[in-house]
């Protein structure tokens, strides 16, 4: 099986189109990003010297409604990630019934050597090369692995001075004090705590008593550790970013160890035993977290999995392989379009505020998000129930079904 995203994306696609008997045409046209873009544009860096740079922007499908989707900045990032971020995007945005197509960008760089200035400077470069292409009715980015919220808002000053007027709708995950919206920071890790929590009441889990290992520390990672513990009670006993990992199974304070890796670059050495980020997936846990990149769950280790359920808050991080492993052992995969989509679902809640100019208070976003990711949950649930098939692809057909109906409304086939 490959481990190219794109195919994994494709392959996960057909899987489910088979099931569903969905029309040759739809499957046809869905196997497939609409547009791709691939730019390259100068950033002068702070030593003086011009550099040149790749960007990429996928506008998958948007029979639904305008593609969305973040922006991600990686030294490895290629255009085969950025089209399978951009096809699981539209899988997420359909599932949560959100008004929009999927889509994705991306920036070959490497973040974590950069300045503000060179960053600011990035991000206004990428604005203008596919600015053009982008817009509130369009396409609008976000937050992706690396970018942040005052990115986003460089992002949107960009292009609202390309456009000539103020136009907050064009890109989500702003800060708060300019168009942001409240509840947006946690929202991906929130969003899968509702998730987990309706998991826990079908199969009468109590996660007071389990305990959790969370792969990766950015920002899924870390409210996903800090929101288990104290919406729950769950211990975390586990986490790593891209240094490493560590164990501790007194259990460990997800806002301490935030603070440890900002001062330190990472956060092991924060406390308990150094472990790498293979051993923490095959840690003898009852939730495991994989919140960092995707392919990390393979055939390689799929059967050393001990968890009794993975809430996929990373994009892609389990392989078609590792998904038949796991659904045999039973192993209950919560797949990343429904676990982490409370991203983009108050990225919806804030295109909706800016667009009307009129802002909610915490309390409505976190109600609104909990009846979104509710809902989603159930219909996920209840095609569950009806098909014989592995979780990911039960979501699939929910996904699918809604993009080729509008599809087909459309005439497109
Ligand atoms: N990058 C996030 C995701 O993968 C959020 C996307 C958005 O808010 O548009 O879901």
């Amino acid at each position: 099986m490959p481990d190219i995203a794109f195919e994994v994306a494709q392959q996960q696609l057909d899987k489910a189109a088979k099931v569903m008997n969905l029309d040759p045409a739809a499957h046809k046209i869905l196997r497939q990003p609409m547009r791709v873009l691939k730019v390259r544009f100068p950033v002068v860096m702070d030593n003086g010297k011009t550099e040149l740079f790749t960007g990429f922007r996928c506008q998958y499908n948007d029979a639904r409604g305008p593609t969305k989707g973040g922006i991600r900045w990686h030294p490895d990032e290629t255009i085969e990630t950025v089209k399978a971020l951009a096809a699981w995007m539209t899988w997420k945005c359909a599932v949560l019934d959100l008004p929009y197509g999927g889509g994705k960008g991306g920036i070959i760089c490497d973040p974590k050597n950069m300045s503000d200035g060179e960053k600011e400077r990035m991000a206004r470069a990428y604005i203008r090369a596919i600015g053009r292409f982008i817009g509130p009715e369009r396409d609008i980015p976000a937050p992706d692995v690396y970018t942040t919220p005052q990115i986003m808002n460089w992002m949107m000053d960009e292009y609202s001075i390309i456009v000539g007027y103020n136009s907050p709708g064009v890109i989500t995950g702003k800060l708060i004090e300019m168009g942001g919206s409240l509840g947006r920071t946690d929202a991906t890790a929130r969003g899968g705590m509702y998730i987990l929590r309706e998991w826990a009441k079908k199969n009468k889990v109590n996660l007071s008593k389990c305990t959790v290992a969370v792969q990766g520390y950015g920002n899924a990672g870390y409210y996903g550790a800090k929101l288990i513990k104290e919406l729950f009670g769950a211990k975390v006993v586990a986490i790593s970013d891209s240094r490493g990992g560590i164990y501790c199974d007194k259990g460990i304070d997800a806002d301490k160890a935030n603070e440890y890796k900002a001062k330190t670059g990472s956060v092991v050495g924060f406390c308990g035993k150094k472990i790498t980020n293979e051993q923490l997936l095959e840690l003898d846990v009852d939730v495991l977290i994989p919140a960092a990149l995707e392919n990390v769950i393979t055939k390689k280790n799929a059967a050393k999995v001990k968890a009794k359920v993975i809430l996929e808050l990373a994009n892609g991080p389990t392989n078609p392989e590792a998904d038949e492993i796991l659904h045999k052992k039973g192993i209950f995969v919560l797949p990343d379009f429904l676990a982490n989509a409370g991203g983009v679902t108050v990225s919806y809640f804030e295109w909706v505020q800016n667009i009307n100019g009129y802002y909610w208070s915490l309390e409505e976003v976190h109600e609104k998000l909990d009846k979104k990711m509710t809902k989603a949950f159930n219909d996920f649930w209840a095609k569950c129930q009806e098909l014989d098939v592995d979780p990911r692809t039960a979501a699939y057909v929910v996904a699918v079904e809604k993009v080729a109906i509008a599809m087909k409304y459309r005439g497109w086939y």
